[in-house]
């Protein structure tokens, strides 16, 4: 059977302000701005893309910041924590870095022999650091982060549902996930070749309180997949499964469509070409303001509606 699902591509979350997120990503947690464009949806907005060097599959965080958007609440029917994994070596440097920047996490746990570290953005997003070696991916690193402290990409993310049986059948039957670890409430999978950056967790929780979207929470999470050809496979397939899922959209670097599993949350799958690169060369990723050519004609006017963001790193 052709691997159509390698693991995770990209997770997009809302947030209140466009600095304030890019102070936190790139600022403290050093990724790499990759990407400065608009929601093609609402070209009001930003649509800021945060990863590694080139912004490989598997370590894209993005962001819609509605300036002064309400917060949400983590709750059940969500993605409520999205985990990068970091080195080992580096979990002392780390907390040592949130606290500089009055970043409160908590005590470090032990979750299925590694150990997890967690804390919020500013608009109070779950966010986990999860101290792994088993992870051959390099960071991006800068000024103030070596490269071999650097966040290196996605661990997993965490699906908090009400029934987990479902969302399971979906991911194993269609998605081609296999469970791996079952821990207290936490129930891990994993896709294509394993490991970091292929595990999604789902926490049953029977009788929690449902989330609600706002700032602060995650709109959606994006599997990766090869090219226009495998999407086209799993998009038959998702559709066998009886799920309503959209017709292929452009989102100029890659191509997506979009359903909802049955736990509420909605999923993507995104390819991996075009990447960043597509309008941009590899050494300028994120430096300027880049819109889809059908917004070109309007570029004056969408950027005069834009907050101007620069980049830091402390
Ligand atoms: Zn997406």
């Amino acid at each position: 059977m052709e691997q159509l699902i390698n693991g995770l591509h990209h997770v997009t979350a809302l947030a209140s302000g466009a600095q304030k997120n890019v102070d936190f990503y790139t600022g403290i947690l050093g990724l790499r701005l990759v990407k400065k464009t608009i929601n093609f949806d609402a070209p009001d907005v930003y649509h800021l893309y945060y990863g590694d060097e080139t912004g490989s599959p598997g370590t894209i965080m993005t962001f819609f910041p509605y300036a002064g958007l309400t917060r949400g609440r983590r709750g059940v029917q969500q993605l409520t924590y999205t985990a990068f994994s970091i080195p080992s070596a580096s979990l002392g440097f780390w907390m040592d870095r949130l606290s500089q920047f009055n970043v409160a996490y908590r005590k470090p746990e032990k979750r299925l022999d590694e150990t997890v570290l967690r804390l919020e953005d500013f608009d109070g997003l779950g966010i986990e650091l999860v101290a792994t070696d088993q992870d051959g991916r390099v960071g991006w690193g800068n000024q103030r982060i070596d490269p071999e402290k650097a966040i290196r990409g996605f661990h997993s993310v965490t699906l908090q549902e009400t029934k987990v049986e479902p969302t399971i059948k979906l991911l194993t039957e269609t998605l081609q996930h296999r469970v791996i670890a079952e821990s207290g409430d936490r129930i891990r999978l994993e896709a294509g070749k394993g490991g970091s950056g292929t595990y999604v967790d789902i926490v049953a929780t029977p009788t929690g309180l449902r989330g609600l979207q706002g700032a602060g929470t995650v709109h959606h999470v994006a599997f990766s997949t090869d090219s226009d050809h495998t999407q086209e496979l799993i998009r038959s397939r998702i559709e066998e499964g009886g799920y309503h899922v959209t017709p292929v959209v452009d989102r100029n670097y890659f191509h997506s469509i979009y359903f909802r599993e049955p736990g509420g949350v909605l999923f993507e799958v995104a390819t991996n070409p075009p990447g960043f690169s597509a309008d941009e060369a590899p050494q300028n990723l994120g430096t300027e303001l880049k819109l889809p050519e059908w917004f070109e004609p309007r570029r004056k006017q969408i950027e005069s509606g834009l907050e101007p963001i620069e980049v830091n790193v402390f």
